[in-house]
């Protein structure tokens, strides 16, 4: 409440002009006896300035009365038919910002009453023998002034320790009031059984804000994302920042993952909705992480640990929103910190480089394309290869980082092709945890335009396995990549043995059979019906087949006969970097016209 000075100059004297422009003095004379009673109000008649008094015959009406209006002064008897008048400070107090002066006026007037009421809290204490105009206005004056600068001293007070436990920007809970409340909300868990979530919220690309627009602007986003996390919460909820574009919030009542993803849901759509800063639209993401109370902790450094763990999840990885109760469901599923941070170490170093493997027609040795795979350059000279390190990176927050560092090593490449006249058709593999992101063909569009390469040029290999886990989402992301003119190539086609029926819903130009039929290919096998089966099937549907693993030339020929015109495998080339790819495709054709001739004959 703003207090309003009765003193607004430096000169102590209350004279009726201070007071001009001001509300009337409201006065509260609380005594049993009428005739003392009147002579209070008489003394107060020569109060310099305009004056109401209200009269109390008990403390009942009195306590009453104060229920009603606030007073400025209550002047009152010490001995009330119904109660001593020192209980009137009890029912002032009950009102924290009500700074009332108590005036005890009584008959019995000892030295130990005196010191009785003063040590109770009244402001001043005088004798009815010597109650008169003159001894009672200046206490009455000295008790407003007190008022006054326990008023201003409560102000200071509480500004100290708003600035102390509220953030001064957002005019949210600090810190350490957020602290505070989660160590509160801990208790009435464990005492009241009171569930709740703790979010962890971090702004996407905030730092590019302040770069770009400055930090006036980075203020504004964080001041609007502020309001708008307020706008959604409950009051029983604490909203604070925490520090720099780090939000967080305790959301009581929560019992499962479920109910918190949904609001942290709304979250996400709060924040992500445009909002004008400096006359610029900008779009703010958020990165939020869930803690559930108690069933993952139940004090505030375990909840506080697992809920920063879950937020960073969700910053480096696909998902906005991460539970801790899901990364925990699975221990052993989660790859150790330390070979995470080594991994995205050596992507920062850039020591992941593309191999390249072609596919060739079987017929005419002619490259119809190359298939992009990743190895791991060491810088000790190994060469580490995919299936030691894709399988970490696969579940973890590093695929999101990992697969655009792959799309561009291959446009980057495909651009230098180009440069040289090298048309190549380059198939990149896809994790199918990707195909949950959708913005997958979006981001690829992007880089397509920076590399200045045709997306048509691009085949991504997706594993079948990927397309059964998740039917809905392969079929959303190939109509957004077919649509962005990405080609999709079914990979490892029969190890997941889908029904064809399957496929119905894909536009696939490309099968390529798992390399586990392929690589000792024989006539009669399991292998070689798959083939020819696949074989009739891509023939009616028009899809290009292709055989992986050709490790021996025998199975060139009866790849043939069975309708299957493309190969790729070590009997043809093995996957080499691009300069060594290079040398191999300038004498590609007739070496492997050769190489067959000298084989058949
Ligand atoms: P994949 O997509 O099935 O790739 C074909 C694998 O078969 C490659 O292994 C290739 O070197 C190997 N291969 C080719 N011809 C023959 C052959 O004649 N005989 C035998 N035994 N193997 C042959 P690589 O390069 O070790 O890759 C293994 C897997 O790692 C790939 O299987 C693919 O699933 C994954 N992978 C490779 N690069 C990437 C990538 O950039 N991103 C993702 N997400 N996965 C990748
Ligand atoms: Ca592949
Ligand atoms: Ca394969």
């Amino acid at each position: 409440m703003e207090h309003q000075s009765r003193f607004p100059s430096a000169e102590p004297a209350v004279t009726a002009a201070t007071k001009t422009g001001l509300a009337p003095l409201q006065l509260l004379v609380v005594d049993d006896d009428d005739v003392d009673r009147e002579r209070i109000i008489r003394c107060l008649r020569h109060f310099p300035g305009e004056v109401n008094i209200r009269q109390a015959c008990s403390l009942a009406e009195a306590t009453a009365a104060i229920n009603e209006t606030p007073f400025d002064t209550i002047i009152v008897d010490g001995r009330l038919g119904d109660g001593e008048g020192l209980e009137i400070l009890s029912q002032i107090g009950a009102d924290q910002d009500v700074i009332c002066p108590v005036i005890l006026v009584t008959g019995f007037s000892t030295e130990r009453d005196a010191v009785k009421a003063m040590r109770s809290g009244v402001f001043d204490y005088i004798p009815k023998n010597e109650l008169d105009s003159a001894r009672l206005v200046p206490v009455v004056q000295n008790g407003l002034r007190w008022a006054d600068a326990q008023a201003k001293l409560c102000e200071a007070e509480k500004q100290l320790q708003r600035r102390s436990l509220y953030d001064s920007l957002t005019d949210l809970p600090n810190r350490d009031l957020f602290f505070d409340r989660l160590d509160q909300a801990c208790a009435n868990a464990a005492r009241y059984k009171i569930t709740f979530a703790v979010m962890m919220m971090d702004l996407d690309h905030f730092k590019q804000v302040n770069d770009t627009l400055g930090h006036a602007a980075g203020d504004e986003v964080l001041r609007q994302v502020g309001k708008r996390l307020m706008g959604l919460c409950r009051q029983s909820d604490t909203i604070s920042r925490l520090s720099g574009d780090e939000f967080a919030a305790i959301c009581l009542g929560i019992n499962s993952a479920e109910t918190a993803t949904i609001v942290a849901e709304k979250i996400l759509a709060a924040v992500n909705s445009p909002m004008i800063v400096n006359g610029k639209v900008l779009s703010v993401g958020i990165s939020i992480g869930i803690v559930l109370c108690p069933q993952q902790g139940d004090e505030r450094q375990k909840l506080m640990a697992s809920a920063d763990g879950a937020m960073y999840m969700a910053k480096t990885g696909l998902r906005k929103i991460v539970c801790a109760s899901d990364a925990e469901a699975e221990p052993g599923t989660l790859p150790a910190q330390a070979l995470l941070n080594e991994l995205e170490e050596a992507m920062d170093r850039r020591e992941f480089a593309m191999y390249y493997q072609p596919k060739i027609n079987l017929n005419t040795y002619k490259v119809v394309g190359v298939e992009a795979l990743m190895r791991w350059c060491t810088p000790l000279g190994g060469v580490v290869a995919p299936d030691k390190f894709i399988p970490i990176i696969e579940p973890s927050y590093l695929l999101y980082k990992f697969t655009m560092m792959s799309i561009e090593l291959v446009l980057e490449q495909m651009a230098d092709w180009a440069q040289r006249g090298i048309m190549l058709d380059v198939a990149l593999n896809i994790s199918a945890r990707m195909l949950e992101d959708g913005n997958l063909a979006e981001e690829f569009k992007k880089r397509f335009a920076k590399f200045n390469v045709r997306a048509e040029m691009l085949t991504l290999e997706i594993t079948e396995t990927a397309i059964i886990q998740n039917p809905e989402a392969a079929r959303r992301v190939a109509a957004n990549l077919s649509a962005a003119g990405i080609k999709l190539s079914i990979d490892d086609f029969g190890a997941g043995f889908t029904s064809f029926s399957h496929l119905q819903n894909f536009s696939i130009p490309e099968i390529k059979i798992d390399k586990d039929y392929i690589i000792n290919l024989k006539e009669n096998s399991f292998g070689a019906s798959l083939v020819k089966c696949v074989s009739a099937f891509c023939k009616s549907e028009n899809i290009r087949l292709v055989a992986e693993g050709v490790e021996h030339r025998e199975s060139w020929q009866l790849l043939r006969e069975m309708g299957c015109m493309i190969g790729q495998g070590y009997s043809i080339a093995r996957p080499a970097p691009a300069a060594e790819f290079e040398v191999w495709l300038s004498t590609s054709e007739q070496r492997l016209k050769n190489a067959e001739y000298e084989y058949l004959h």
